[in-house]
């Protein structure tokens, strides 16, 4: 989608390192990074938010993504974070379906 930053990261437009890839999901570093390792998960493919995927190797793809994520960042024993924002009562900026994937210490501020 034009004008769509997680759309543009996906093509390779802009020089964001893409720390994993597979068929339809990549995951880069978060810009703004919010625990020590934050990493965002999106589609290859633009979805405005998580409720727009309709496609079941995809939500295949995201939950393959985020085991072998985690093991990359050697997170995957100690535990991690999970945050989607979904349209504007979460907050969520980006309008391009994502999961933060937060780690890398004991997190702090749970709200659940
Ligand atoms: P949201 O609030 O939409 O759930 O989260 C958007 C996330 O994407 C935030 O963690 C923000 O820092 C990150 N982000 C926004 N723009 C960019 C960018 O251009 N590059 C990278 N690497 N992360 C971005
Ligand atoms: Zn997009």
């Amino acid at each position: 989608m034009k004008d769509c930053i997680f759309c543009k990261i996906a093509n390779q437009e802009i020089g964001t390192e893409i720390e994993y890839e597979n068929d339809n999901v990549i995951a880069f570093k978060s810009i703004d990074p919010k625990a020590r390792i934050h990493l965002i998960i999106t589609t290859k493919k633009h979805y405005d938010t998580i409720l727009d995927i309709d496609d079941a190797e995809t939500i295949q793809d995201l939950h393959k993504a985020i085991k072998e994520v985690s093991q990359k960042f050697n997170i995957y024993n100690s535990g991690f974070r999970l945050i989607n924002n979904c349209k504007e009562d979460s907050g969520q900026e980006v309008m391009h379906a994502h999961i933060h994937m937060l780690g890398g210490e004991r997190l702090r501020d749970a709200i659940i």
